[in-house]
């Protein structure tokens, strides 16, 4: 095999050159126009219970604008499921205020309802104050228990925004994850169930709340014939070229929802046998996860070729790395790193030409928020140390995953 298989690279439908060109044809190359207009059209069709949509130039943007339409601000707490990828947590801090973090449930490893109440009585306790926000997320596409969460959030009457960057087709109990809270995050980056080059959206609830959130996407300009500001805004708004690939990729989201879980099922099947590997998959008829990454854990006691060797280099292609600026590292090693076995599949895959990643670390084991309030119950910590991200994505083939799964085979040390 000489080509390389990666966790989920973005597929073209071919639509995406027409909705472009007409933008340039008619001269909307800006951060409106008629495909911002007819993406969110396309958007609040999809995930319907008659939410509006505003398009956004990231799926970190629309984090931003939900707390802030949540009226958090320097000082206030925000509680965040802590496993999870960094654009949940961070723009809490953008606001100057304080993420606290609180750990998964064992089955969908998602925010634990019965942590989240510990964690807003604790911290009312601790503070005198309510956390402004929770956000919820959808880890890898896996729903949430949202109808647990929803009902303690409104018990203490916290608003919650769901962060469905992850679980964009995602249904829980028949209804689409991101319709529930007052906010719902969508992500439209690379490597997301579609993408839009690098974009987002908000769902909101009404009409209002959407305006809300377009007035503080476009810099919050009152409506006078010159530049007047009152509030502080962002330069957040989808731009026309942007949006004209997500209408493209609206035509084929049905289709790649599909496939992920397609390939979930092929996953399945042929994981069968392999003893020590455990995919993750829904606990039960009330969960249709996208399956956006299939991720499967690794008993501790299974050997892996190489172990001995894993962490003995730094990495060269870090995550992410191929999209930014990573820092050199100090030393091989952290606090809190996936088992050996772990590493030594995922050094053994990638020696094969496959992508595989260990899970999100969670953000209460990261430096930056080593001194934040969290809420833990050991879960998120130990599914990082023994969990790895296969690749899923529309460019994925059957083939791929029956190569895949012959290499994890290969990989075990019999
Ligand atoms: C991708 C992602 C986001 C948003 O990311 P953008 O790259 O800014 O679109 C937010 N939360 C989670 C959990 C994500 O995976």
């Amino acid at each position: 095999m000489n080509k390389r298989i990666y966790l989920c690279l973005a597929h073209m439908s071919g639509k995406e050159q027409d909705f472009i060109k007409e933008a340039f044809d008619t001269n909307w190359v800006v951060p409106l126009g008629p495909n911002v207009n007819g993406f969110e059209e396309d958007l609040k069709r999809f995930v319907g219970q008659d939410r509006e949509v505003v398009a956004l130039s990231a799926g970190t943007a629309a984090v931003h604008l939900a707390l802030l339409a949540c009226g958090v601000g320097p000082g206030d707490e925000v509680i965040v499921q802590s496993f999870t990828f960094c654009a949940s947590s961070h723009p809490v801090t953008y606001l100057g205020a304080t993420p606290v973090f609180v750990d998964s449930e064992k089955e969908t490893w998602n925010m634990d309802s019965q942590l989240l109440e510990e964690a807003i009585v604790d911290r009312i306790a601790k503070t005198g104050k309510k956390p402004k926000a929770i956000v919820p997320v959808y880890l890898y596409g896996m729903p949430a228990k949202i109808d647990e969460i929803m009902s303690v959030a409104g018990k203490y009457e916290i608003p919650v925004v769901e962060d469905a960057a992850e679980g964009f087709g995602s249904i829980y109990k028949n209804r689409m994850c991101g319709t529930f809270g007052t906010y719902g995050v969508l992500s439209f980056n690379g490597n997301k169930m579609i993408t839009t080059s690098g974009g987002g959206a908000l769902i909101c609830k009404d009409v209002e709340a959407k305006r809300e959130i377009m007035f503080y996407a476009t810099q919050a300009r009152e409506n006078y014939p010159y530049y007047q500001h009152e509030k502080i805004g962002y330069n957040y708004r989808m731009s026309n070229i942007c949006a004209g690939i997500g209408r493209g990729q609206m035509t084929v989201a049905e289709e790649h929802i599909a496939h992920h879980k397609h390939v979930c099922d092929l996953y399945r099947d042929l994981l069968k046998t392999v003893t020590g590997v455990t995919l993750h998959e829904n606990p039960s008829v009330d969960y249709d996860s996208n399956y956006w990454l299939n991720t499967v854990v690794l008993d501790e006691d299974l050997r892996v070729i190489g172990e001995e060797n894993a962490y003995a280099t730094t990495v060269q292609g870090v995550v992410g790395g191929a999209a930014g600026v990573t820092h050199a590292v100090a030393s091989l090693h952290t606090d809190c790193e996936p088992n050996t076995n772990v590493e030594a599949m995922r050094v053994f895959l990638d020696k094969a030409g496959i992508e595989s990643r260990p899970l999100w670390k969670p953000m209460h084991k990261q430096p930056i928020y080593a001194n934040n309030p969290a809420y833990l119950n050991g879960v998120s910590e130990a599914l990082f140390k023994v969990g790895l991200c296969l690749p899923s994505g529309p460019c994925v083939t059957d083939e791929d995953v029956h190569y895949i799964v012959e290499q994890i085979k290969a990989a075990i040390v019999k």
